[in-house]
């Protein structure tokens, strides 16, 4: 026996192993109970880091264990591989994000992740940029579509004019787009959005029923689903005397400066009204009017004219049209 542990033969030994007897291979089989083991689909941006290691570690141990218990668990492995990085990085080393893409998946999977040991059924493996994967979300979309769930309108989006490109609320830093620095734009758009709040009351209602979650997400989720109850009540603009009418379902807290809220929107007839301006006037305000990406609540008390660039309404939040 050898004394020291040699990974390159133990490991690569085993993995042959477990490929040639298909270990990890998964079929329907009614005798046994089922189980679901997904962490997610990495981005194929290159390289597997040790952020995906510890995540897919996680997921192994529980899948093998699971197994052990007599469980018939399905563990796939796939890549959520459509997106503006690939063409950001198709652009910058002028190369197709098809082939920039498929390589990246390549490397990812045979040099890394199977190196890992990990019990996934590769025979499983989907791509989401792929035909055959992606011909189902656009079956999933022509059944909304069909029902009228989704449906088209203008609205105003984050705009980066250099990256030529729409920017989500969290991909915009200080009034700068977070890939290129460039001072960022708003921009009516026709875009396509879901109808959620057709199911408002139902989510809400299933909120009441998650147990175990801090309430501060429990919060958030109620904030994203949209459907709000609530009062007006009337602000004093500092240094104009203005009066500003905002729209609150925690009236308890506007003493306590905290308006972050339960959804609605608190600026009637102004949320559409920003001309293109990315300093809006009301900029501070709809800027905490969503709870900002640490979870944590904004405040909006101090300086109403501060000009800050105004996040829009993410698509299809708070739509209640
Ligand atoms: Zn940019």
């Amino acid at each position: 026996m050898e004394e020291r542990y040699n990974p390159q033969a133990v490991e690569e030994r085993w993995q042959r192993a477990w490929q040639e007897g298909g270990t990890f291979k998964v079929t329907e089989d009614a005798s046994r109970p089922k189980y679901y083991c997904l962490e997610m689909f990495p981005y194929p941006s290159g390289r597997i880091h040790m952020g995906h290691v510890r995540n897919y570690a996680i997921g192994d141990v529980v899948s093998r264990y699971k197994r052990m218990q007599g469980f018939n668990v399905l563990h796939p492995m796939g890549w959520d591989s459509f997106g503006l990085p690939a063409e950001n990085a198709a652009i910058k080393h002028n190369i197709h994000p098809s082939k920039w893409t498929l390589e990246n998946i390549a490397f990812m999977r045979d040099k890394q992740l199977k190196r890992l040991g990990l019990s996934y059924d590769w025979d499983r493996e989907i791509a989401t940029c792929l035909p055959e994967y992606y011909r189902w979300n656009q079956w999933f979309f022509l059944k909304m579509y069909e029902k009228g769930l989704a449906y088209k309108k203008l609205s105003y989006v984050n705009w980066c004019p250099s990256c030529n490109t729409v920017l989500a609320n969290e991909q915009v830093e200080d009034g700068l787009c977070w890939r290129c620095s460039s001072v960022v734009t708003h921009k009516e758009l026709e875009q396509w959005f879901f109808r959620i709040t057709a199911y408002a009351e139902e989510l809400l209602s299933h909120c009441d029923k998650l147990t175990g979650w801090p309430e501060r997400v429990l919060t958030m989720q109620r904030n994203w689903i949209g459907k709000s109850t609530g009062v007006e009540v009337d602000f004093t603009v500092e240094g104009t005397g203005e009066k500003l009418t905002i729209f609150t379902t925690r009236q308890d807290d506007e003493e306590g400066k905290c308006l972050w809220q339960e959804g609605g929107r608190f600026l009637p007839g102004t949320s559409n009204d920003f001309g293109g301006n990315s300093k809006a006037e009301y900029g501070p305000i709809l800027a905490n009017f969503y709870p900002a990406p640490n979870g944590q609540p904004q405040y909006i008390y101090e300086n109403f004219h501060r000009t800050l660039p105004y996040n829009p309404c993410p698509a299809g939040e708070n739509e209640d049209d």
